[in-house]
């Protein structure tokens, strides 16, 4: 039988905000040493009152309306009840009736990457149910038969992000979780580090008989920390279910963990009993109402996000699928190319975004980031705009860009200092093509029995000779003119 999948999917996100979501502890506890980013407050004792971080709640309304929901505007907050060592006050702060944002949807181009770059994409809506803020937990540590507890992380704010059951296969799993990290970086409201568990995922699945309605027993699957082993786990379990299924097996209802070095699925729990939360509404804290002047101020805070660039891109600058997704995954990335091609014409863009993805990206790979780039983007358009005049051919373009790079000097500044000016002097040409053609008989005469292919010889002789400066294009010509005035 054939079968399909249906994945909803369950994402925290850590929000970047300078304290915690109810203390005035650091939220940027990242390589700090255990419980040392801690108070009364995250560290649950009893009497030490919450205060609601404005920043976080204006963090959540953002990412709201980036993913076109409706956003509650009356809000209260409630208590999630259940023990666990990491949650030191035995309840879990959170908004569970009321969320922050609700009845969005996120738009995605989605794309098989699993082997690389492909053209081929699709559009597809993912519905979102809701969004809502919370606070995070503290984190256990098992080594050596004992268990260690860090409550450095207690109180982080958490954006807790729920889909509609609309995803149907692993690379529309990818595509919307690295939709989200690529918008939640360029909203600058979260890291979106997987690696660092700033962005976690929870994709829950169940397979169907192709064309029915309802829904199979759901699996869900936890601690995947990066974009792939999303990826790769759904599609790891789709097989695994599927030949469960086509076997006269029952899947059963368990969450799983992913062994990333081996490639497969495991059960961690069962999933037997459903928890009891107990939600009530949190005593300790105020409602949170929100009125329209600071709505619009955080409406007035959102900014073209990635998809709407690379289709823009895509569009205007008739830029590849592949150059403007490239260009866009980073906003620092994409404001350079911005600010390089600065209102020129297609042509230009084109030209900028080629410098950028190749040899910018080229000189950047010891690890720099755009920002640590010295080149500005500025200067990078001027240089391209040397090639366009001719001033400079695209050889000595690529050295003046790698001395740049080092110094941060401007182009023209670097081509007259070391006289790397292109020669486009028709007589100056001429006289070195003639040179070069005298000095080789074997090839002129090759060429006359109709062997074009050593034009391409002779050019680069000339090209030589100019010390790579000559203009190839005209001298290539002019090589052509010289040849043919040989034939009798
Ligand atoms: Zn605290």
């Amino acid at each position: 039988m054939e079968y399909e999948v249906v994945i909803g999917m369950e994402m925290h996100v850590e929000l970047d905000t300078a304290s915690k979501m109810f203390c005035a502890c650091p939220a940027d506890f990242f390589g700090a040493p255990p419980n040392t980013r801690t108070c009364p407050t995250c560290l649950g004792m009893p009497g030490a009152l919450p205060v609601i971080n404005a920043r976080a709640v204006e963090h959540a309304m953002l990412l709201g309306l980036a993913l076109n929901c409706k956003i509650n505007t009356h809000t209260f907050w409630e208590r999630k009840s259940y023990w666990y060592p990491d949650l030191p006050k035995g309840y879990q702060i959170t908004q569970y009736q009321y969320p922050m944002c609700y009845d969005g949807y996120l738009d995605l181009d989605v794309r098989d990457l699993s082997a690389g770059w492909s053209d081929a994409s699709y559009a597809k809506r993912v519905r979102i149910r809701r969004a809502h803020l919370e606070e995070d937990t503290g984190k256990l540590t098992h080594a050596n038969g004992a268990s260690f507890v860090d409550y450095n992380r207690s109180g982080v704010p958490l954006l807790e992000i729920v889909t509609e059951p609309d995803i149907f296969s692993a690379h529309e799993a990818y595509a919307y979780l690295s939709a989200i990290q690529d918008i939640v970086r360029y909203l600058g409201i979260a890291s979106g580090d997987m690696e660092k568990g700033a962005l976690r995922c929870e994709p829950n699945m169940s397979l169907r008989p192709k064309g029915s309605a309802a829904f199979g027993t759901k699996v869900e699957i936890k601690n995947l920390n990066s974009l792939r082993a999303v990826r790769d786990s759904v599609a790891y379990e789709i097989r695994r279910q599927t030949e469960v299924l086509n076997a006269g097996g029952t899947v059963r209802q368990v969450t799983m963990g992913w062994d990333d070095a081996r490639g497969v699925t495991f059960v961690q729990r069962d999933k037997e009993d459903a928890h009891d939360y107990r939600y009530f509404p949190e005593p300790d804290l105020p409602a949170l109402d929100v009125d329209d002047a600071w709505l619009a101020q955080v409406a007035a805070r959102l900014r073209e996000l990635p998809l709407a660039k690379q289709r823009r891109y895509q569009s205007d600058y008739g830029l590849s699928a592949y150059d403007a997704s490239v260009l866009t995954m980073d906003r620092g990335i994409a404001e350079y190319f911005e600010r390089a091609v600065a209102g020129g014409t297609a042509a230009r863009a084109k030209t900028v975004s080629n410098w950028i993805t190749t040899d910018l990206f080229r000189l950047m790979k010891g690890g720099a980031t755009i920002g640590e780039v010295k080149v500005r983007p500025e200067q990078l358009g001027a240089l391209v705009g040397l090639i366009e005049s001719g001033a400079v051919n695209t050889t000595t373009a690529r050295m003046v860009l790698e001395e740049m790079y080092a110094s941060g000097a401007d182009a023209a500044a670097i081509v007259s200092a070391r006289g790397l000016g292109q020669i486009n002097d028709l007589g100056a040409l001429r006289a070195i093509v003639e040179e070069v053609v005298v000095g080789s008989p074997s090839q002129v005469a090759q060429y006359l029995a109709g062997q074009e292919k050593v034009l391409g010889y002779l050019v680069g002789q000339a090209m030589k000779a100019t010390k790579g400066k000559g203009n190839a294009q005209v001298m290539g010509g002019l090589i052509r003119e010289a040849l043919e005035a040989r034939r009798t």
